[in-house]
């Protein structure tokens, strides 16, 4: 399998080469060439792990059997307790898939914990000696992820930019208290989009990658620009279908319906993945908060970032820049030249229209909604009294997005986060008092409803703080060559 870059689709890599390099020259994309195709039946009955093997030995054909065996193995047990994919019905017709059930509490676990080790990996197989050198920008849930993933591999180094005040309490300690002689954590003073934009020119710059090449050090990536991010979401789509099925929810080869809660747009383009390799999935909703740049791309073809960037109750997807859109624009157009010629647009004016036709087929996989942040509380709110659900701010989001659109088809949404990680607004949306600190506010929480906290969340207050430093976008360069 060869992967092609979205402005540039002459180029062709093997999948270890897209996952050492992360971006793709002139700021491209790393996208698969074509789609494998899923063993619908023959995969029904596989463990995550199992499963978790056969989706990414289409994707990763350069990789051996054997690596792929036991790094799923060693990924996808005992570290997300037995409840990797956990699917649950919420009522009729709804149903949640609990990515939450990893070391960090959020979904992005399903592909940090694997990453590192096809880094790894990709970088013997190319006979590479460097040190990498990762940069990260979040908005929260990512910095976590991958510091864990990425804590003390040899050969590797880590720098984690998020915006200051952009995360919760419990986020910002999180990845503060993260241990590693090779971690290094920033609070950037703006929003995510500073801190994206602000890393993605470091990637850019000529004179940062020859400088770090003096001294043996490579940059990559391990946002969800990086194609070993997204390989291992598509997995849980298949997953929570098959569990559907088995707990009677849909018919065998009937379509289900996912809503995602959306930022960056790589959690939904997963699912746009396991469609084009065969999985009978329906629409795909990709749900937004107050951000909603992406509600009005997918209904008009016109994206449009220059407005108000609003921080919300649901930071994850506080996001006006979706980088993973790119791909779904080269893989509906067929045409790297029309994407560059968009993404152009995008970088000097804010803007770009898509032609018709690329919007009408986006549109035959896609819908879309948003909810602010009081629909967002009325549904947190409402399915724990009706439902006796708990969920977190991002997921009530495509709770709220799925009851609006209103649907025949089984809707399946993806709970993206423990409700542990945002216990204050969580509470307040329960019409309960919220204690000032998380970590009252959590035993507030688990009093109020009996859920139990996780406990990687619950001794973050006991753990030694070791970063605090705190940088402006433009001193990010200067971070990265350290
Ligand atoms: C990252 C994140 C999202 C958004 O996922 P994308 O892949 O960026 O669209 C949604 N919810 C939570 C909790 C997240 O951490």
């Amino acid at each position: 399998m060869q992967y092609v870059s979205t402005r540039d689709s002459s180029l062709r890599v093997c999948a270890a080469e897209a996952i050492v390099r992360g971006l793709a020259p002139k700021s491209g994309l790393f996208v698969p060439q074509t789609f494998p195709k899923a063993d619908l039946s023959g995969w029904k009955d596989l463990s995550y792990p199992e499963l978790a093997e056969k989706v990414l030995a289409g994707f990763l054909t350069d990789y051996s059997p054997d690596f792929l065996h036991d790094a799923t193995a060693a990924t996808y047990g005992a570290a997300f307790g037995g409840k990797a994919g956990q699917t649950v019905k919420v009522h009729d017709g709804l149903y949640a898939v609990e990515l939450w059930h990893g070391p960090t509490c959020a979904f992005k676990d399903y592909a940090l914990q694997l990453m590192p080790k096809l880094l790894v990996e990709a970088k013997k197989m190319l006979h590479r000696t460097e040190t990498t050198r990762i940069l990260v920008a979040t908005s929260g849930d990512t910095g976590k992820a991958a510091l864990a993933g990425y804590a003390d591999l040899d050969g590797i180094e880590i720098e984690v930019f998020y915006p200051n005040d952009g995360t919760s309490e419990i986020q910002r300690l999180q990845m503060a208290t993260q241990t590693g002689k090779n971690v290094q954590v920033y609070a950037v003073n703006g929003n995510f989009d500073d801190a994206q934009t602000g890393v993605k020119r470091v990637f850019a710059d000529a004179s940062v990658a020859e400088e770090l090449e003096k001294r043996g050090i490579r940059l990559s990536s391990a946002n969800s620009i990086n194609w070993g991010r997204l390989v291992p979401q598509i997995v849980y789509y298949f997953y929570a279908y098959f569990r559907l099925v088995e707990q009677g929810a849909a018919a065998w080869g009937s379509p289900v319906d996912f809503c995602v809660p959306t930022g960056n747009f790589g959690d939904i383009l997963a699912g746009y993945y396991a469609k084009q390799m065969g999985l009978p999935v329906g629409r795909l909703v990709c749900a937004s908060n107050k951000n909603n740049v992406l509600t009005d791309f997918l209904r008009t073809g016109t994206y449009d970032a220059r407005r108000t960037f609003y921080k919300t109750t649901s930071p994850s997807m506080d996001i006006l820049i979706s980088s993973n859109l790119e791909r779904l624009l080269y893989h509906v157009s067929g045409s790297s030249e029309k994407v560059a010629a968009w993404m152009q647009q995008l970088a000097e004016t804010g803007v770009y229209t898509v032609d018709a036709d690329t919007l009408a087929k986006i549109q035959e996989s896609f819908a879309a909604g948003c909810a602010d942040d009081a629909a967002g509380f009325t549904e947190i709110k409402a399915r724990f009294a009706e439902d006796n659900y708990l969920c977190d701010t991002h997921t009530a989001v495509a709770f709220r997005v799925a009851k609006d659109l209103g649907t025949e088809t089984p809707m399946a949404v993806l709970s993206t986060a423990s409700p542990f990680k945002f216990p204050r607004d969580v509470l307040t949306a329960l019409g309960e008092e919220a204690p000032a600190s998380d970590f009252a506010a959590m035993a507030a929480l688990t009093a109020a409803t009996d859920a139990p906290a996780p406990e990687s969340l619950r001794v973050l207050d006991t753990l030694p703080v070791r970063f605090t430093d705190s940088i402006d976008p433009a001193d990010i360069s200067a971070a990265a060559l350290r």
